[in-house]
């Protein structure tokens, strides 16, 4: 398995990995250099006797090179530089390893040429919602389809979907607005046609009429939730982690000490830097709605040159015995703990998905890419959240968050929106159990590498 270090990418590569482990396959998940250079850096690398075997290649840039900010240039070296370095590491690996199968992220989809020089079948797991795969897709290979899309009042109808407004397309399929981007997504479809199997994070009771429609064009085969273990309630098998940031596990002791469903847990993932005004907004937000809250806010990494926004002045002492602030924490076991009552998130998919396992209802606050489409499945198709609203600065206002914070916990559709958010919870635990369909999906892709005879060395 090859996997950049992203951790909204490793996370899924990783669970995957373990439950392929736990089911007698042999697993090597090889990520970048960075992964390593993090963990070490925060103290979150376990070299456990695991039965995964962890192996790093270079991405061919500096640990400090600030990757979000020069996207383009982050992109062209995984495409190179790293694909040299990826293929190097096969050639190693493979003189004490036989491959049956070697399983890439779809943001990297030219990993899939390393596989096919070394001799080697290649999957693609695509670890985002099948919604995105279909749009991706269609705008590639039916643009057609996509003829509004410079009208901001313009729709796009897509086999399964519901009628998609501009604002909930991912922002991906707008050369203007991030052109390298645009053009990886373009590479990613074309390279569909290369890899004998597609993979989906995400559960096919959540999605079914998509991935039914695209059964006849290119299958994706769902074999989510890819949460971990814990979060589906089962015994956790394999230890290994690949956390890039150290979690401050005392907030579950904090929790422990808040009434049932009554904290506002608040996050934007891995990679979001809050502005000053999201943060002074959410702030106010948070400590007019009057309800205890764990606020994630990660600081931006060394070397990055973006500005993020600081708490306000006096907020932390404000609200001290209320709220909780911390820069990370163990994300699937704060959703899961019974103190939470909603999740504000950036709707990334992971953190998405891990919602839905979790019965959390959210607050859907997207920014770009996947999230605008993953904010509408949560809120119109799953129907277990709201959408914050941006002003006319782009920003959502400090009412706006308090309003929704009331709307999901207390509001008249609170009742109506947790009573869905338990029912998905259980249709996603449900198809990961015997004769589910993740459970089938998972099974016949191992059928399918086991039959497959490994490399001759
Ligand atoms: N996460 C975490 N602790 C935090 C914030 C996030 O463990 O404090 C994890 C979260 O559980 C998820 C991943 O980081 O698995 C974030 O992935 P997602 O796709 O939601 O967002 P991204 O970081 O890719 O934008």
């Amino acid at each position: 398995m090859v996997t950049a270090a992203m951790q909204g990418h490793l996370n899924p590569m990783l669970r995957f990995a373990k439950r392929l482990v736990s089911n007698g396959v042999h697993v090597t998940l090889a990520t970048t250099e960075l992964a390593r250079q993090r963990m070490l850096k925060h103290n979150t690398f376990t070299s456990q006797n695991t039965t995964i075997q962890l192996e790093f290649f270079s991405d061919g840039l500096s640990l400090e090179f600030d990757r979000e900010k020069n996207l383009e240039l982050f992109v062209e070296s995984l495409r190179t530089t790293a694909s040299k370095n990826l293929s190097d590491l096969v050639t190693n690996l493979a003189k004490d390893n036989k491959f049956s199968c070697m399983i890439v992220n779809g943001f990297m989809p030219w990993w899939a040429d390393v596989a096919a020089e070394h001799g080697i079948p290649a999957a693609m797991l695509w670890n985002q919602a099948s919604a995105i795969y279909s749009i991706y897709y269609h705008y590639f290979k039916h643009p057609d389809l996509f003829l509004d899309l410079e009208n901001p009042k313009g729709v796009v109808q897509l086999p399964g979907m519901p009628l998609l407004k501009i604002e909930d397309l991912p922002s991906f399929i707008f050369p203007t607005k991030n052109a390298c981007m645009t053009k990886l997504v373009s590479e990613f479809v074309q390279y569909l046609d290369k890899v004998k199997w597609v993979l989906g994070v995400s559960v096919y009771e959540l999605e079914k009429e998509i991935v039914k429609s695209m059964a006849s064009l290119t299958p994706i085969r769902p074999i989510g939730p890819l949460v971990s273990s814990i979060l589906l309630g089962k015994e956790e098998t394999v230890p290994l982690k690949v956390d890039m940031w150290n979690a401050e596990d005392y907030c579950i002791e904090w929790l422990n000490n808040q009434p049932p469903s009554s904290v506002i847990y608040v996050s934007f993932g891995s990679m979001k830097v809050l502005s000053q005004k999201q943060m002074d907004n959410i702030a106010i937000g948070l400590k007019k709605s009057n309800k205890p809250f764990l606020w994630v806010v990660k600081p931006p990494e060394k070397g990055s040159e973006r500005k993020a926004g600081e708490l306000p002045l006096g907020f932390l002492e404000e609200t001290e015995g209320i709220g909780l602030v911390v820069s990370w924490c163990s994300q699937e076991k704060v959703l899961m703990h019974q103190a939470v009552a909603c999740f504000m998130t950036h709707c990334g998919w992971n953190s998405t998905l891990e919602t839905v396992v979790a019965g959390v209802p959210v607050i859907a606050y997207p920014e770009w890419t996947d999230q605008l489409t993953n904010a509408k499945l949560l809120t119109d198709v799953f129907k277990v959240g709201v959408r914050i609203r941006n002003g006319e600065d782009g920003v959502a206002g400090a009412e706006e968050v308090e309003r929704c914070i009331v709307e999901v916990i207390d509001g008249p559709r609170a009742a109506e929106i947790k009573k869905r958010a338990m029912e998905l919870k259980e249709a996603a635990k449900k198809a990961v159990e015997d004769g589910g369909s993740s459970e089938h999906n998972f099974n016949q892709f191992i059928d399918e590498i086991a039959r497959k005879p490994c490399r001759a060395l």
